[in-house]
């Protein structure tokens, strides 16, 4: 899909407390401190400071227990989309389970904010070469867009050769769905479908500042898109530490304090907007 003259690059969050995306079943999240709220009120400050508008992919879970939240980022002006309801990864729920997750979770926010929800990011990127049947089924389901195939290999998601830009998708009945991934920076050949993930998340605190921004200008000469994306507990150095297998504990605690002020100058150096902003036409195309 050709870069139509966007204006602004996209950003979203994916709303989930800090022992949510850490592996640890929904039946155990009982006794941990809620820190949600507070750590989404500072990425809406900076954001509002820098006029970024942007994609919030709730968690069910998020949206029962905080529904004053997602309203308040409702009115921020911010898109809310889904991330699941119990955070588990796409591959490891039934077909069944994932249809009655989604929608479970899209009835929560659309009852909290009155509109359709349309777009969707699976927990850890988990739509992967095992879990494509999710993609029927969010298109079914009503979704316009989704943001999980991750083109990087990694220990935990990714379909290494998948497209790197937005591209319609299409079943064979002949349904249409955007898929948008986030950014990826392509090493050149001799290393084909070797993509450098760089859009967010651990890769955003591993990064020095300066080694993000050459990525994203270099994704920017190819006169490609970027979807750039963080979680609020990202944004909260002061979250408990608990012990979790090195694998895990290792990117989630990592350089936690360089998330706000490394943000903060992604967003003095480039424009962001909402999936909705940024691909409103490809959007009415597939709603129509
Ligand atoms: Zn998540």
């Amino acid at each position: 899909m050709e870069n139509q003259g966007r204006t602004g690059h996209v950003f979203s969050i994916d709303v989930e407390d800090w022992y949510q995306g850490i592996e640890i079943p929904m039946d155990q999240w009982k006794g941990f401190e809620r820190r949600v709220e507070a750590s989404m009120e500072d990425l809406l400050d900076l954001m509002a400071r820098y006029d970024v508008t942007a994609t919030c992919f709730v968690l069910g879970k998020v949206a029962e227990e905080h529904p004053e939240l997602v309203q308040h980022i409702h009115e921020a002006g911010h898109e809310i989309a889904t991330h699941g309801y119990s955070h588990e990864k796409v591959y490891n729920l039934s077909p069944e389970r994932f249809r009655r997750e989604l929608r479970h979770s899209v009835g929560l926010i659309q009852e909290l904010t009155g509109e359709r929800v349309r777009g969707h990011r699976a927990p850890y990127f988990t739509i992967t070469e095992k879990s494509l049947w999710a993609l029927d089924i969010l298109r079914e389901e009503g979704i316009l867009y989704d943001s999980s195939v991750h083109p990087v290999l990694n220990y935990r998601y990714g379909i290494p050769n998948a497209d790197r830009q937005p591209s319609v998708i299409e079943s064979e009945d002949g349904a249409q769905m955007l898929e948008v991934p986030v950014a990826t920076y392509p090493l050149p050949d001799p290393l084909p479908d070797t993509n450098v993930p760089c859009g967010g998340g651990a890769y955003l605190r591993i990064y020095p500042y300066r080694v993000q921004r050459w990525f994203l200008r270099k994704i920017e000469e190819r006169g490609e898109h970027i979807s750039v994306y963080v979680h609020p507990w990202e944004v909260d150095p002061q979250h408990p530490k608990i012990d979790l297998p090195f694998r895990v504990s290792a990117t989630h605690y990592w350089n936690l304090d360089s998330t706000l002020p490394k943000l903060e100058r992604l967003f003095q150096d480039f424009t962001f907007r909402s999936y909705r902003d940024v691909f409103s036409s490809e959007l009415e195309a597939l709603s129509e």
